[in-house]
C-alpha cells in the first residue's frame, strides 16, 4: 500500500526526537504538521512525488519534500537514521508514559543518559532523580506505573483476552451519535492468535466529534493521539486501540486496508496495477475516477476476485485460490453441533455434568462429551478406575433424563512417557469418546516425543489427540515433536487431531491444522472447557481452524449425532 502512513510516522518520530534533543520548536512543529497533512492526503504520496508536486502538500517545504522523495525512491531516510543514532526509538517510546513530557525526558536524557524503559526504571530508584524539577515521590510512582503500562502495551496479547475488549469497544463506538457500521479491523478480525492492538473502523459525516467522543469513552485510559479522522488510546487493560472514521464511500477500502495483512494487501495492489487500477485506503481508482470503495466485496470484484474471508488474508495462497475459484468453504461457528473435550467437578472442572450439559443445550448443541482427566493427573484430580465407573453411572443417569442433547461418556487420557495410555484398553473400550493428551515429560527429545504420540494414535480406542503440541501462548513453547509425522500417522490410522479452542492453547495452530486437513485428517474443534463459560471458547477454535482453511466436511463435531456416533464406533472392532 502507499507509504503515506510510514512517512507520517517517521515525521512524527523525528519531531519527538528533535524535542528530546531540545531543538528549535519551529522545526519540531513543521514535522508534526507535515505528518498530519500526509495522513490526510487523498492519494498515495508516491504519486505526488512522481509528479514533483510534494510541496503542494500543506506544510511540506522543499526540505521535507526532498526527504519524502528520498524515502519513496530508496526506502530510507538518512536524516531519520542519523537522528536514531543519538536518540533511539526506545527513547521516543518513553514519551507515551503519561506525565513524562518532552521537556522532562530531554533533561533525563541529557542529565542521566536515560535511553529506554530499563534505564528509566533504574534511575527512579536512585537519589539523583529527585534533583530534577517536578520529581516527587508521587510523580515517580506515576512514571513507574506508566512504564509497566508501556511494557504491557508493547507485548502482543492473546486473542481471547483482546477480542472481548474489542467487541465492547465496537459496541461503545456504535452508540456514539452519527456513527454507522462500527467494526473491528486488524489482526483481531483475522483472528490471529495474538494481537498487538485493537483497530476499530466506523462511518460518520462528523469525524472530529466522533474521535473526540472515542477518546473520552472511558476515563481511565490514556489518549495517545486525537484529531482529524483518527484517535488512539491506551485502554486500562494496557492495550492500544485505534479508531478511524471514514465516509461511506471509502468504508470497504478502509476496512480492507486496516484489516490487512500487509502481505495480502501488497498482492492486491499488484493485481490492481496490472489492470491499470490503483488501490488505497480510500478506494479503487482508474485514473482519477473512483470505481469502488464502499464494500470489500466490490473492491475484490474490480480485481476479478470473489470475497476473501479475513482469516485467509495472509498471502498464503488465498489469492491464487480465489483466482482459480477454489477458495475453501470455511467452517462456521454455526456449523458446530457439539463439544467433544470438556471437564467437570469429577476432575478439575468447576461445573457438574448436569451444569455442563445444560449450558451445552443452551448453545443449541446436539451433543457434549465429558472428558475428565485420567489418574496420572493427580493435581487435576484425574479419575482412578473405580471413580471413572462411578462417574459413568452418574453420567448415564444425567444422559437418560435429556431429550435434546446426547451426553457422551469420555476421557482425556494421559499419554504416558512410554507411549502407553493411563487406562487399560478394556476401560477405554467402554467409553464413547477418548481424547489422548500429553501432560507430562515435556522435555523429551524429538524422536521420543513423536513416537510417544504416535503410539497413542495406534491404540484402537483412541479417537483424537488433544492439544497435539502442548504449547501455551506467551507462556510455554511447544514440546519438541515432529508434527508432520504425527499428521501422517493420524491420516494412516484414521484418527482425528484436535484444534483446542482454549485461547492460551489454540493447538493445533493455523499452519498445522492446514497441513492436517491437506493430509486428509479429520479435525475436532473443542474448548477443553473447565467451566460452563469456557464452552464459549469454541469461537477461538473455529477462528484458528478457519485460518487453517478448514471446511465443514473436515470437522467431526460438525456432523449430526448419528454420523458422529458411527465414526466414533468405527474401527473399534
Ligand atoms: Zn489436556
Ligand atoms: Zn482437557
Amino acid at each position: 500500500m502507499s507509504k503515506n502512513r510510514e512517512i507520517a510516522e517517521i515525521f512524527e518520530n523525528m519531531a519527538d526526537m528533535l524535542s528530546i534533543a531540545d531543538e528549535n520548536p519551529f522545526k519540531i512543529r513543521a514535522y508534526k504538521k507535515a505528518a498530519v497533512n500526509i495522513l490526510e492526503l487523498r492519494e498515495a504520496i508516491e504519486d505526488a512525488s512522481a509528479r514533483g508536486e510534494l510541496t503542494q502538500i500543506p506544510g511540506v517545504g522543499k526540505d521535507l519534500a526532498d526527504k519524502i522523495r528520498e524515502y519513496v525512491e530508496t526506502g530510507r531516510m538518512k536524516e531519520y537514521e542519523r537522528l536514531q543514532e543519538n536518540i533511539p526509538l526506545d527513547t521516543v517510546d518513553l514519551l507515551r508514559i503519561p506525565g513524562l513530557g518532552p521537556k522532562t525526558l530531554s533533561l533525563l536524557f541529557k542529565g542521566l543518559g536515560i535511553r529506554n524503559a530499563a534505564d528509566l526504571e533504574k534511575a527512579l530508584d536512585g537519589p539523583e532523580i529527585l534533583e530534577f524539577k517536578g520529581m516527587g515521590p508521587k510523580k515517580i510512582e506515576d512514571i513507574r506505573r506508566g512504564i509497566a503500562l508501556l511494557r504491557k502495551s508493547k507485548e502482543r496479547s492473546r486473542l481471547g483476552v483482546v477480542l472481548p475488549i474489542g467487541e465492547s469497544l465496537v459496541e461503545a463506538v456504535s452508540r456514539i451519535p452519527r456513527t454507522e457500521g462500527a467494526i473491528l479491523a486488524g489482526s483481531l478480525r483475522r483472528m490471529r492468535e495474538t494481537v498487538k492492538d485493537i483497530d476499530v473502523l466506523t462511518i460518520s459525516d462528523n469525524p472530529p466529534e466522533v474521535v473526540e467522543a472515542f477518546t473520552s469513552l472511558r476515563p481511565e485510559k490514556d489518549v495517545l493521539a486525537s484529531g482529524g479522522t483518527k484517535g488512539s488510546v491506551i485502554l486500562q487493560e494496557g492495550i492500544q486501540a485505534d479508531l478511524r472514521v471514514v465516509g461511506p464511500e471509502s468504508y470497504g477500502a478502509a476496512l480492507l486496508y486496516f484489516t490487512g495483512s500487509k502481505a495480502h494487501n501488497v498482492r492486491l495492489r499488484g493485481l490492481a496495477q496490472k489492470k491499470g487500477l490503483k488501490i488505497n485506503e480510500y478506494g479503487v481508482f482508474r485514473g482519477d475516477a473512483m470505481i469502488a470503495g464502499e464494500t470489500e466485496r466490490g473492491i475484490y470484484e474490480t480485481l476479478g476476485l470473489p470475497f476473501i474471508p479475513p482469516e485467509l488474508r495472509e498471502d498464503r495462497g488465498e489469492i491464487e485460490a480465489a483466482m482459480e475459484g477454489r477458495l475453501p468453504d470455511l467452517i462456521d461457528l454455526a456449523d458446530i453441533r457439539g463439544d467433544l473435550h470438556t471437564h467437570t467437578t469429577w476432575s478439575d472442572g468447576k461445573a457438574t455434568i448436569a451444569q455442563m450439559a445444560d449450558a451445552a443445550e443452551g448453545l443449541g448443541y446436539e451433543y457434549i462429551a465429558i472428558t475428565d482427566h485420567s489418574p496420572s493427573q493427580t493435581i487435576a484430580k484425574g479419575l482412578p478406575i473405580e471413580r471413572l465407573l462411578e462417574k459413568k453411572k452418574e453420567l448415564a443417569e444425567e444422559a437418560g433424563k435429556r431429550k435434546r442433547i446426547k451426553v457422551l461418556m469420555g476421557t482425556e487420557v494421559d499419554i504416558k512417557m512410554d507411549g502407553t495410555l493411563d487406562y487399560p484398553d478394556e476401560i477405554l473400550k467402554g467409553l464413547d469418546v477418548v481424547v489422548a493428551s500429553v501432560h507430562s515429560g515435556f522435555k523429551m527429545d524429538r524422536d521420543a516425543m513423536t513416537n510417544r504420540i504416535i503410539s497413542a494414535i495406534r491404540n484402537p480406542y483412541v479417537h483424537a489427540i488433544g492439544h497435539p503440541t502442548g504449547r501455551l501462548i506467551n507462556e510455554r513453547e511447544p514440546y519438541d515433536v515432529d508434527i508432520d509425522l504425527v499428521i501422517g500417522a493420524a491420516a494412516e490410522y484414521g484418527k482425528a487431531l484436535e484444534v483446542n479452542g482454549s485461547y492460551p492453547r489454540l493447538d493445533l495452530n493455523d499452519l498445522h491444522v492446514r497441513k492436517a486437513v491437506d493430509a486428509g485428517v479429520k479435525i475436532i474443534i473443542s474448548t477443553d472447557a473447565h467451566s460452563t463459560a469456557q464452552l464459549l471458547f469454541m469461537r477461538y477454535g473455529v477462528g484458528t481452524a478457519r485460518r487453517g482453511w478448514v471446511e465443514k466436511k473436515d470437522v467431526l463435531n460438525a456432523l449430526p449425532f448419528g454420523e458422529l456416533y458411527e465414526w466414533l464406533k468405527s474401527g473399534r472392532g
